[in-house]
Order: C-alpha cells, then structure tokens, then sequence
C-alpha cells in the first residue's frame, strides 16, 4: 500500500500533469469507486466544466482542487493515474477515465479495484469523513517535537501502532514506522509513555528524516506502485529494516528479526531496539 512518500510522489508527478486543464467529461465503468456522491451520473456532472487548479494531499488521501469542488481520492491498494493522449488504447482494469478539453485524458487504473473517490463542495472535505479525523502531518512545518511528544506520550499503548493510527500522524505505514523506530532505537512494542524525552527527540527526528528521504527519491518501489508518470521510486533500495529479515543490521551487525506487532510484519534489530527498559521518571 502506498505511504505518505508514495502518496505525495504522486501528487507532485500528477500536479505537473493535470493542473489548468479543463474537464469536459468524465465516465465511470466500476461505480462502487465513487463514494460520494452515490450517484455516477452525478459524479461526472459535477466535474465537467471544472479546471484542475492544483493538486494537494491530506494523508494518503490526494485532493484535486477544482473552481468548485474538490474531488479526494484514496489509492488504497493498486490504484494509480495515467494520462494519456485521447485514441491510446485503454488498459484493463481502468475504472474511471477523465476526458480534458486540450485532448488528453486521466485514467484511473485499480487492479484491486479498492480505491475511493469523494466529491466535496471546495475545501469542505477537510470538514467531513473521511478526512475530518486525520491526525498530524509529519512533513508540515506544525509537526513540531513538541506536538508529536504531546500527541503520544501520555498513552499505554505500544508505539508501533500508535504510529500506524491515522488519527495521530498520518501517512506512515508498516515500512516507515518500522525504518523510523529502528533509526531511533526504539523497540516496536514500547510503550508510548515509557519513552524518555531524548527518545521522543530522536523517534521526532526520524520519522521526518525517513518521510523526508524517501519523498526526495521517489518513494519505495514495493510491488507494483508506481507514481503519475509511471516511474517506479527508489528507496526500497534504502531501506534498513523492511524486507530484510535475516541480513546484517548497518550498525551492529546482528541479524534483523521478524514478528508480529498489532497483526503487522514487523522488522527490528534485537540489538540496537532493545524490547525493555526501566521505566522512565520525569520530573
Ligand atoms: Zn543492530
């Protein structure tokens, strides 16, 4: 599934892409990816007219912003855009397909046919579900040590899915909060409110440092994503933890391991992410 990194990959190559063109039409061949309005017709009667003025990203969530609405759409699994010059034969497992005044076309491709599509009057859908619930944004100015600690700390629950909840941060998935807590020593299964202040400071900075160099290369190619252009990321190759049970770890040189963590994969290094310390007492 794709993470923030993916997400805004997309959004930047989609941008480059799409924004001034006009909509003249649009049809829809798998209905259930439109959630709202719950009409199809509707759907692409509310968008012909609109220019694309922007492409923006809440979370994994991409929002097109057009004059009067804005149209949010979740990837989920497979899902990716294409455009293309009107004539080029449409690929299988393409669901909706956006016809451009200038010629060209946007192409909604879903294999796993998971993906959604809301339509919002503009700026409304930051308002309502499913965006209204959306915690911090870890590539915002605002996502500061001292909102991200704050957010966290006073909670029993283990860090790995805590980081996981898009209620707190968004965008992070299984790769990179397993790359974060590894680049910040901290054990998946802590708990949040067992973290020492130099612990906040570290995890802080690696969760920005993470999102940060994977969205400067691209994102992770992990099965079959692939940003707007077609382009397959690049940091899959950079990864320290993910995928690489059994390998060497970079610092120590122990083996990585593997387990369960909240039902997820998870990869550390027994070493250098030690599962228990004293519990901490602050002033
Ligand atoms: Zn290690």
């Amino acid at each position: 599934m794709p993470e923030l990194p993916e997400v805004e990959t997309v959004r930047r190559t989609l941008e480059q892409l799409v924004a001034g063109k006009k909509i003249e039409s649009v049809k829809v061949t798998l209905p259930r990816i439109i959630q709202r309005p719950d009409d199809t017709e509707m759907f692409a009667a509310l968008l012909a007219g609109e220019t694309v003025r922007s492409v923006e990203r809440r979370g994994k969530f991409l929002r097109l912003m057009l004059d009067h609405y804005t149209l949010v759409s979740h990837l989920r699994m497979e899902g990716r855009y294409g455009v293309y010059p009107s004539g080029e034969p449409v690929e299988a497992h393409t669901h909706v397909i956006f016809y451009f005044t200038d010629g060209t076309e946007l192409r909604y491709k879903d294999v796993r046919q998971f993906g959604t599509m809301h339509i919002f009057d503009k700026d409304q859908d930051l308002l309502e579900k499913p965006l209204v619930k959306l915690g911090l944004e870890p590539l915002d100015e605002n996502f500061t040590l001292e909102v991200f600690r704050s957010k966290l700390d006073k909670r029993k629950t283990k860090i790995k899915p805590l980081l996981l909840n898009q209620e707190y941060i968004v965008g992070l998935g299984n790769i990179y909060v397993d790359e974060s807590l590894y680049l910040a020593g901290v054990h998946p299964e802590r708990e949040a409110n067992t973290l020492s202040a130099a612990e906040w400071a570290k995890l802080h900075e690696a969760v920005v440092t993470t999102l940060q160099g994977a969205v400067a290369v691209g994102g992770s190619s992990i099965k079959s994503y692939v940003n707007g252009q077609g382009e397959s990321g690049m940091f899959q190759h950079q990864l320290r933890m993910y995928g690489r049970k059994g390998e060497a770890c970079d610092r120590c040189g122990g083996a990585i391991e593997k387990t369960v963590v909240a039902g997820r994969g998870t990869h550390f290094c027994p070493n250098c992410q030690k599962p228990k310390k004293q519990r901490i007492i602050r002033k």
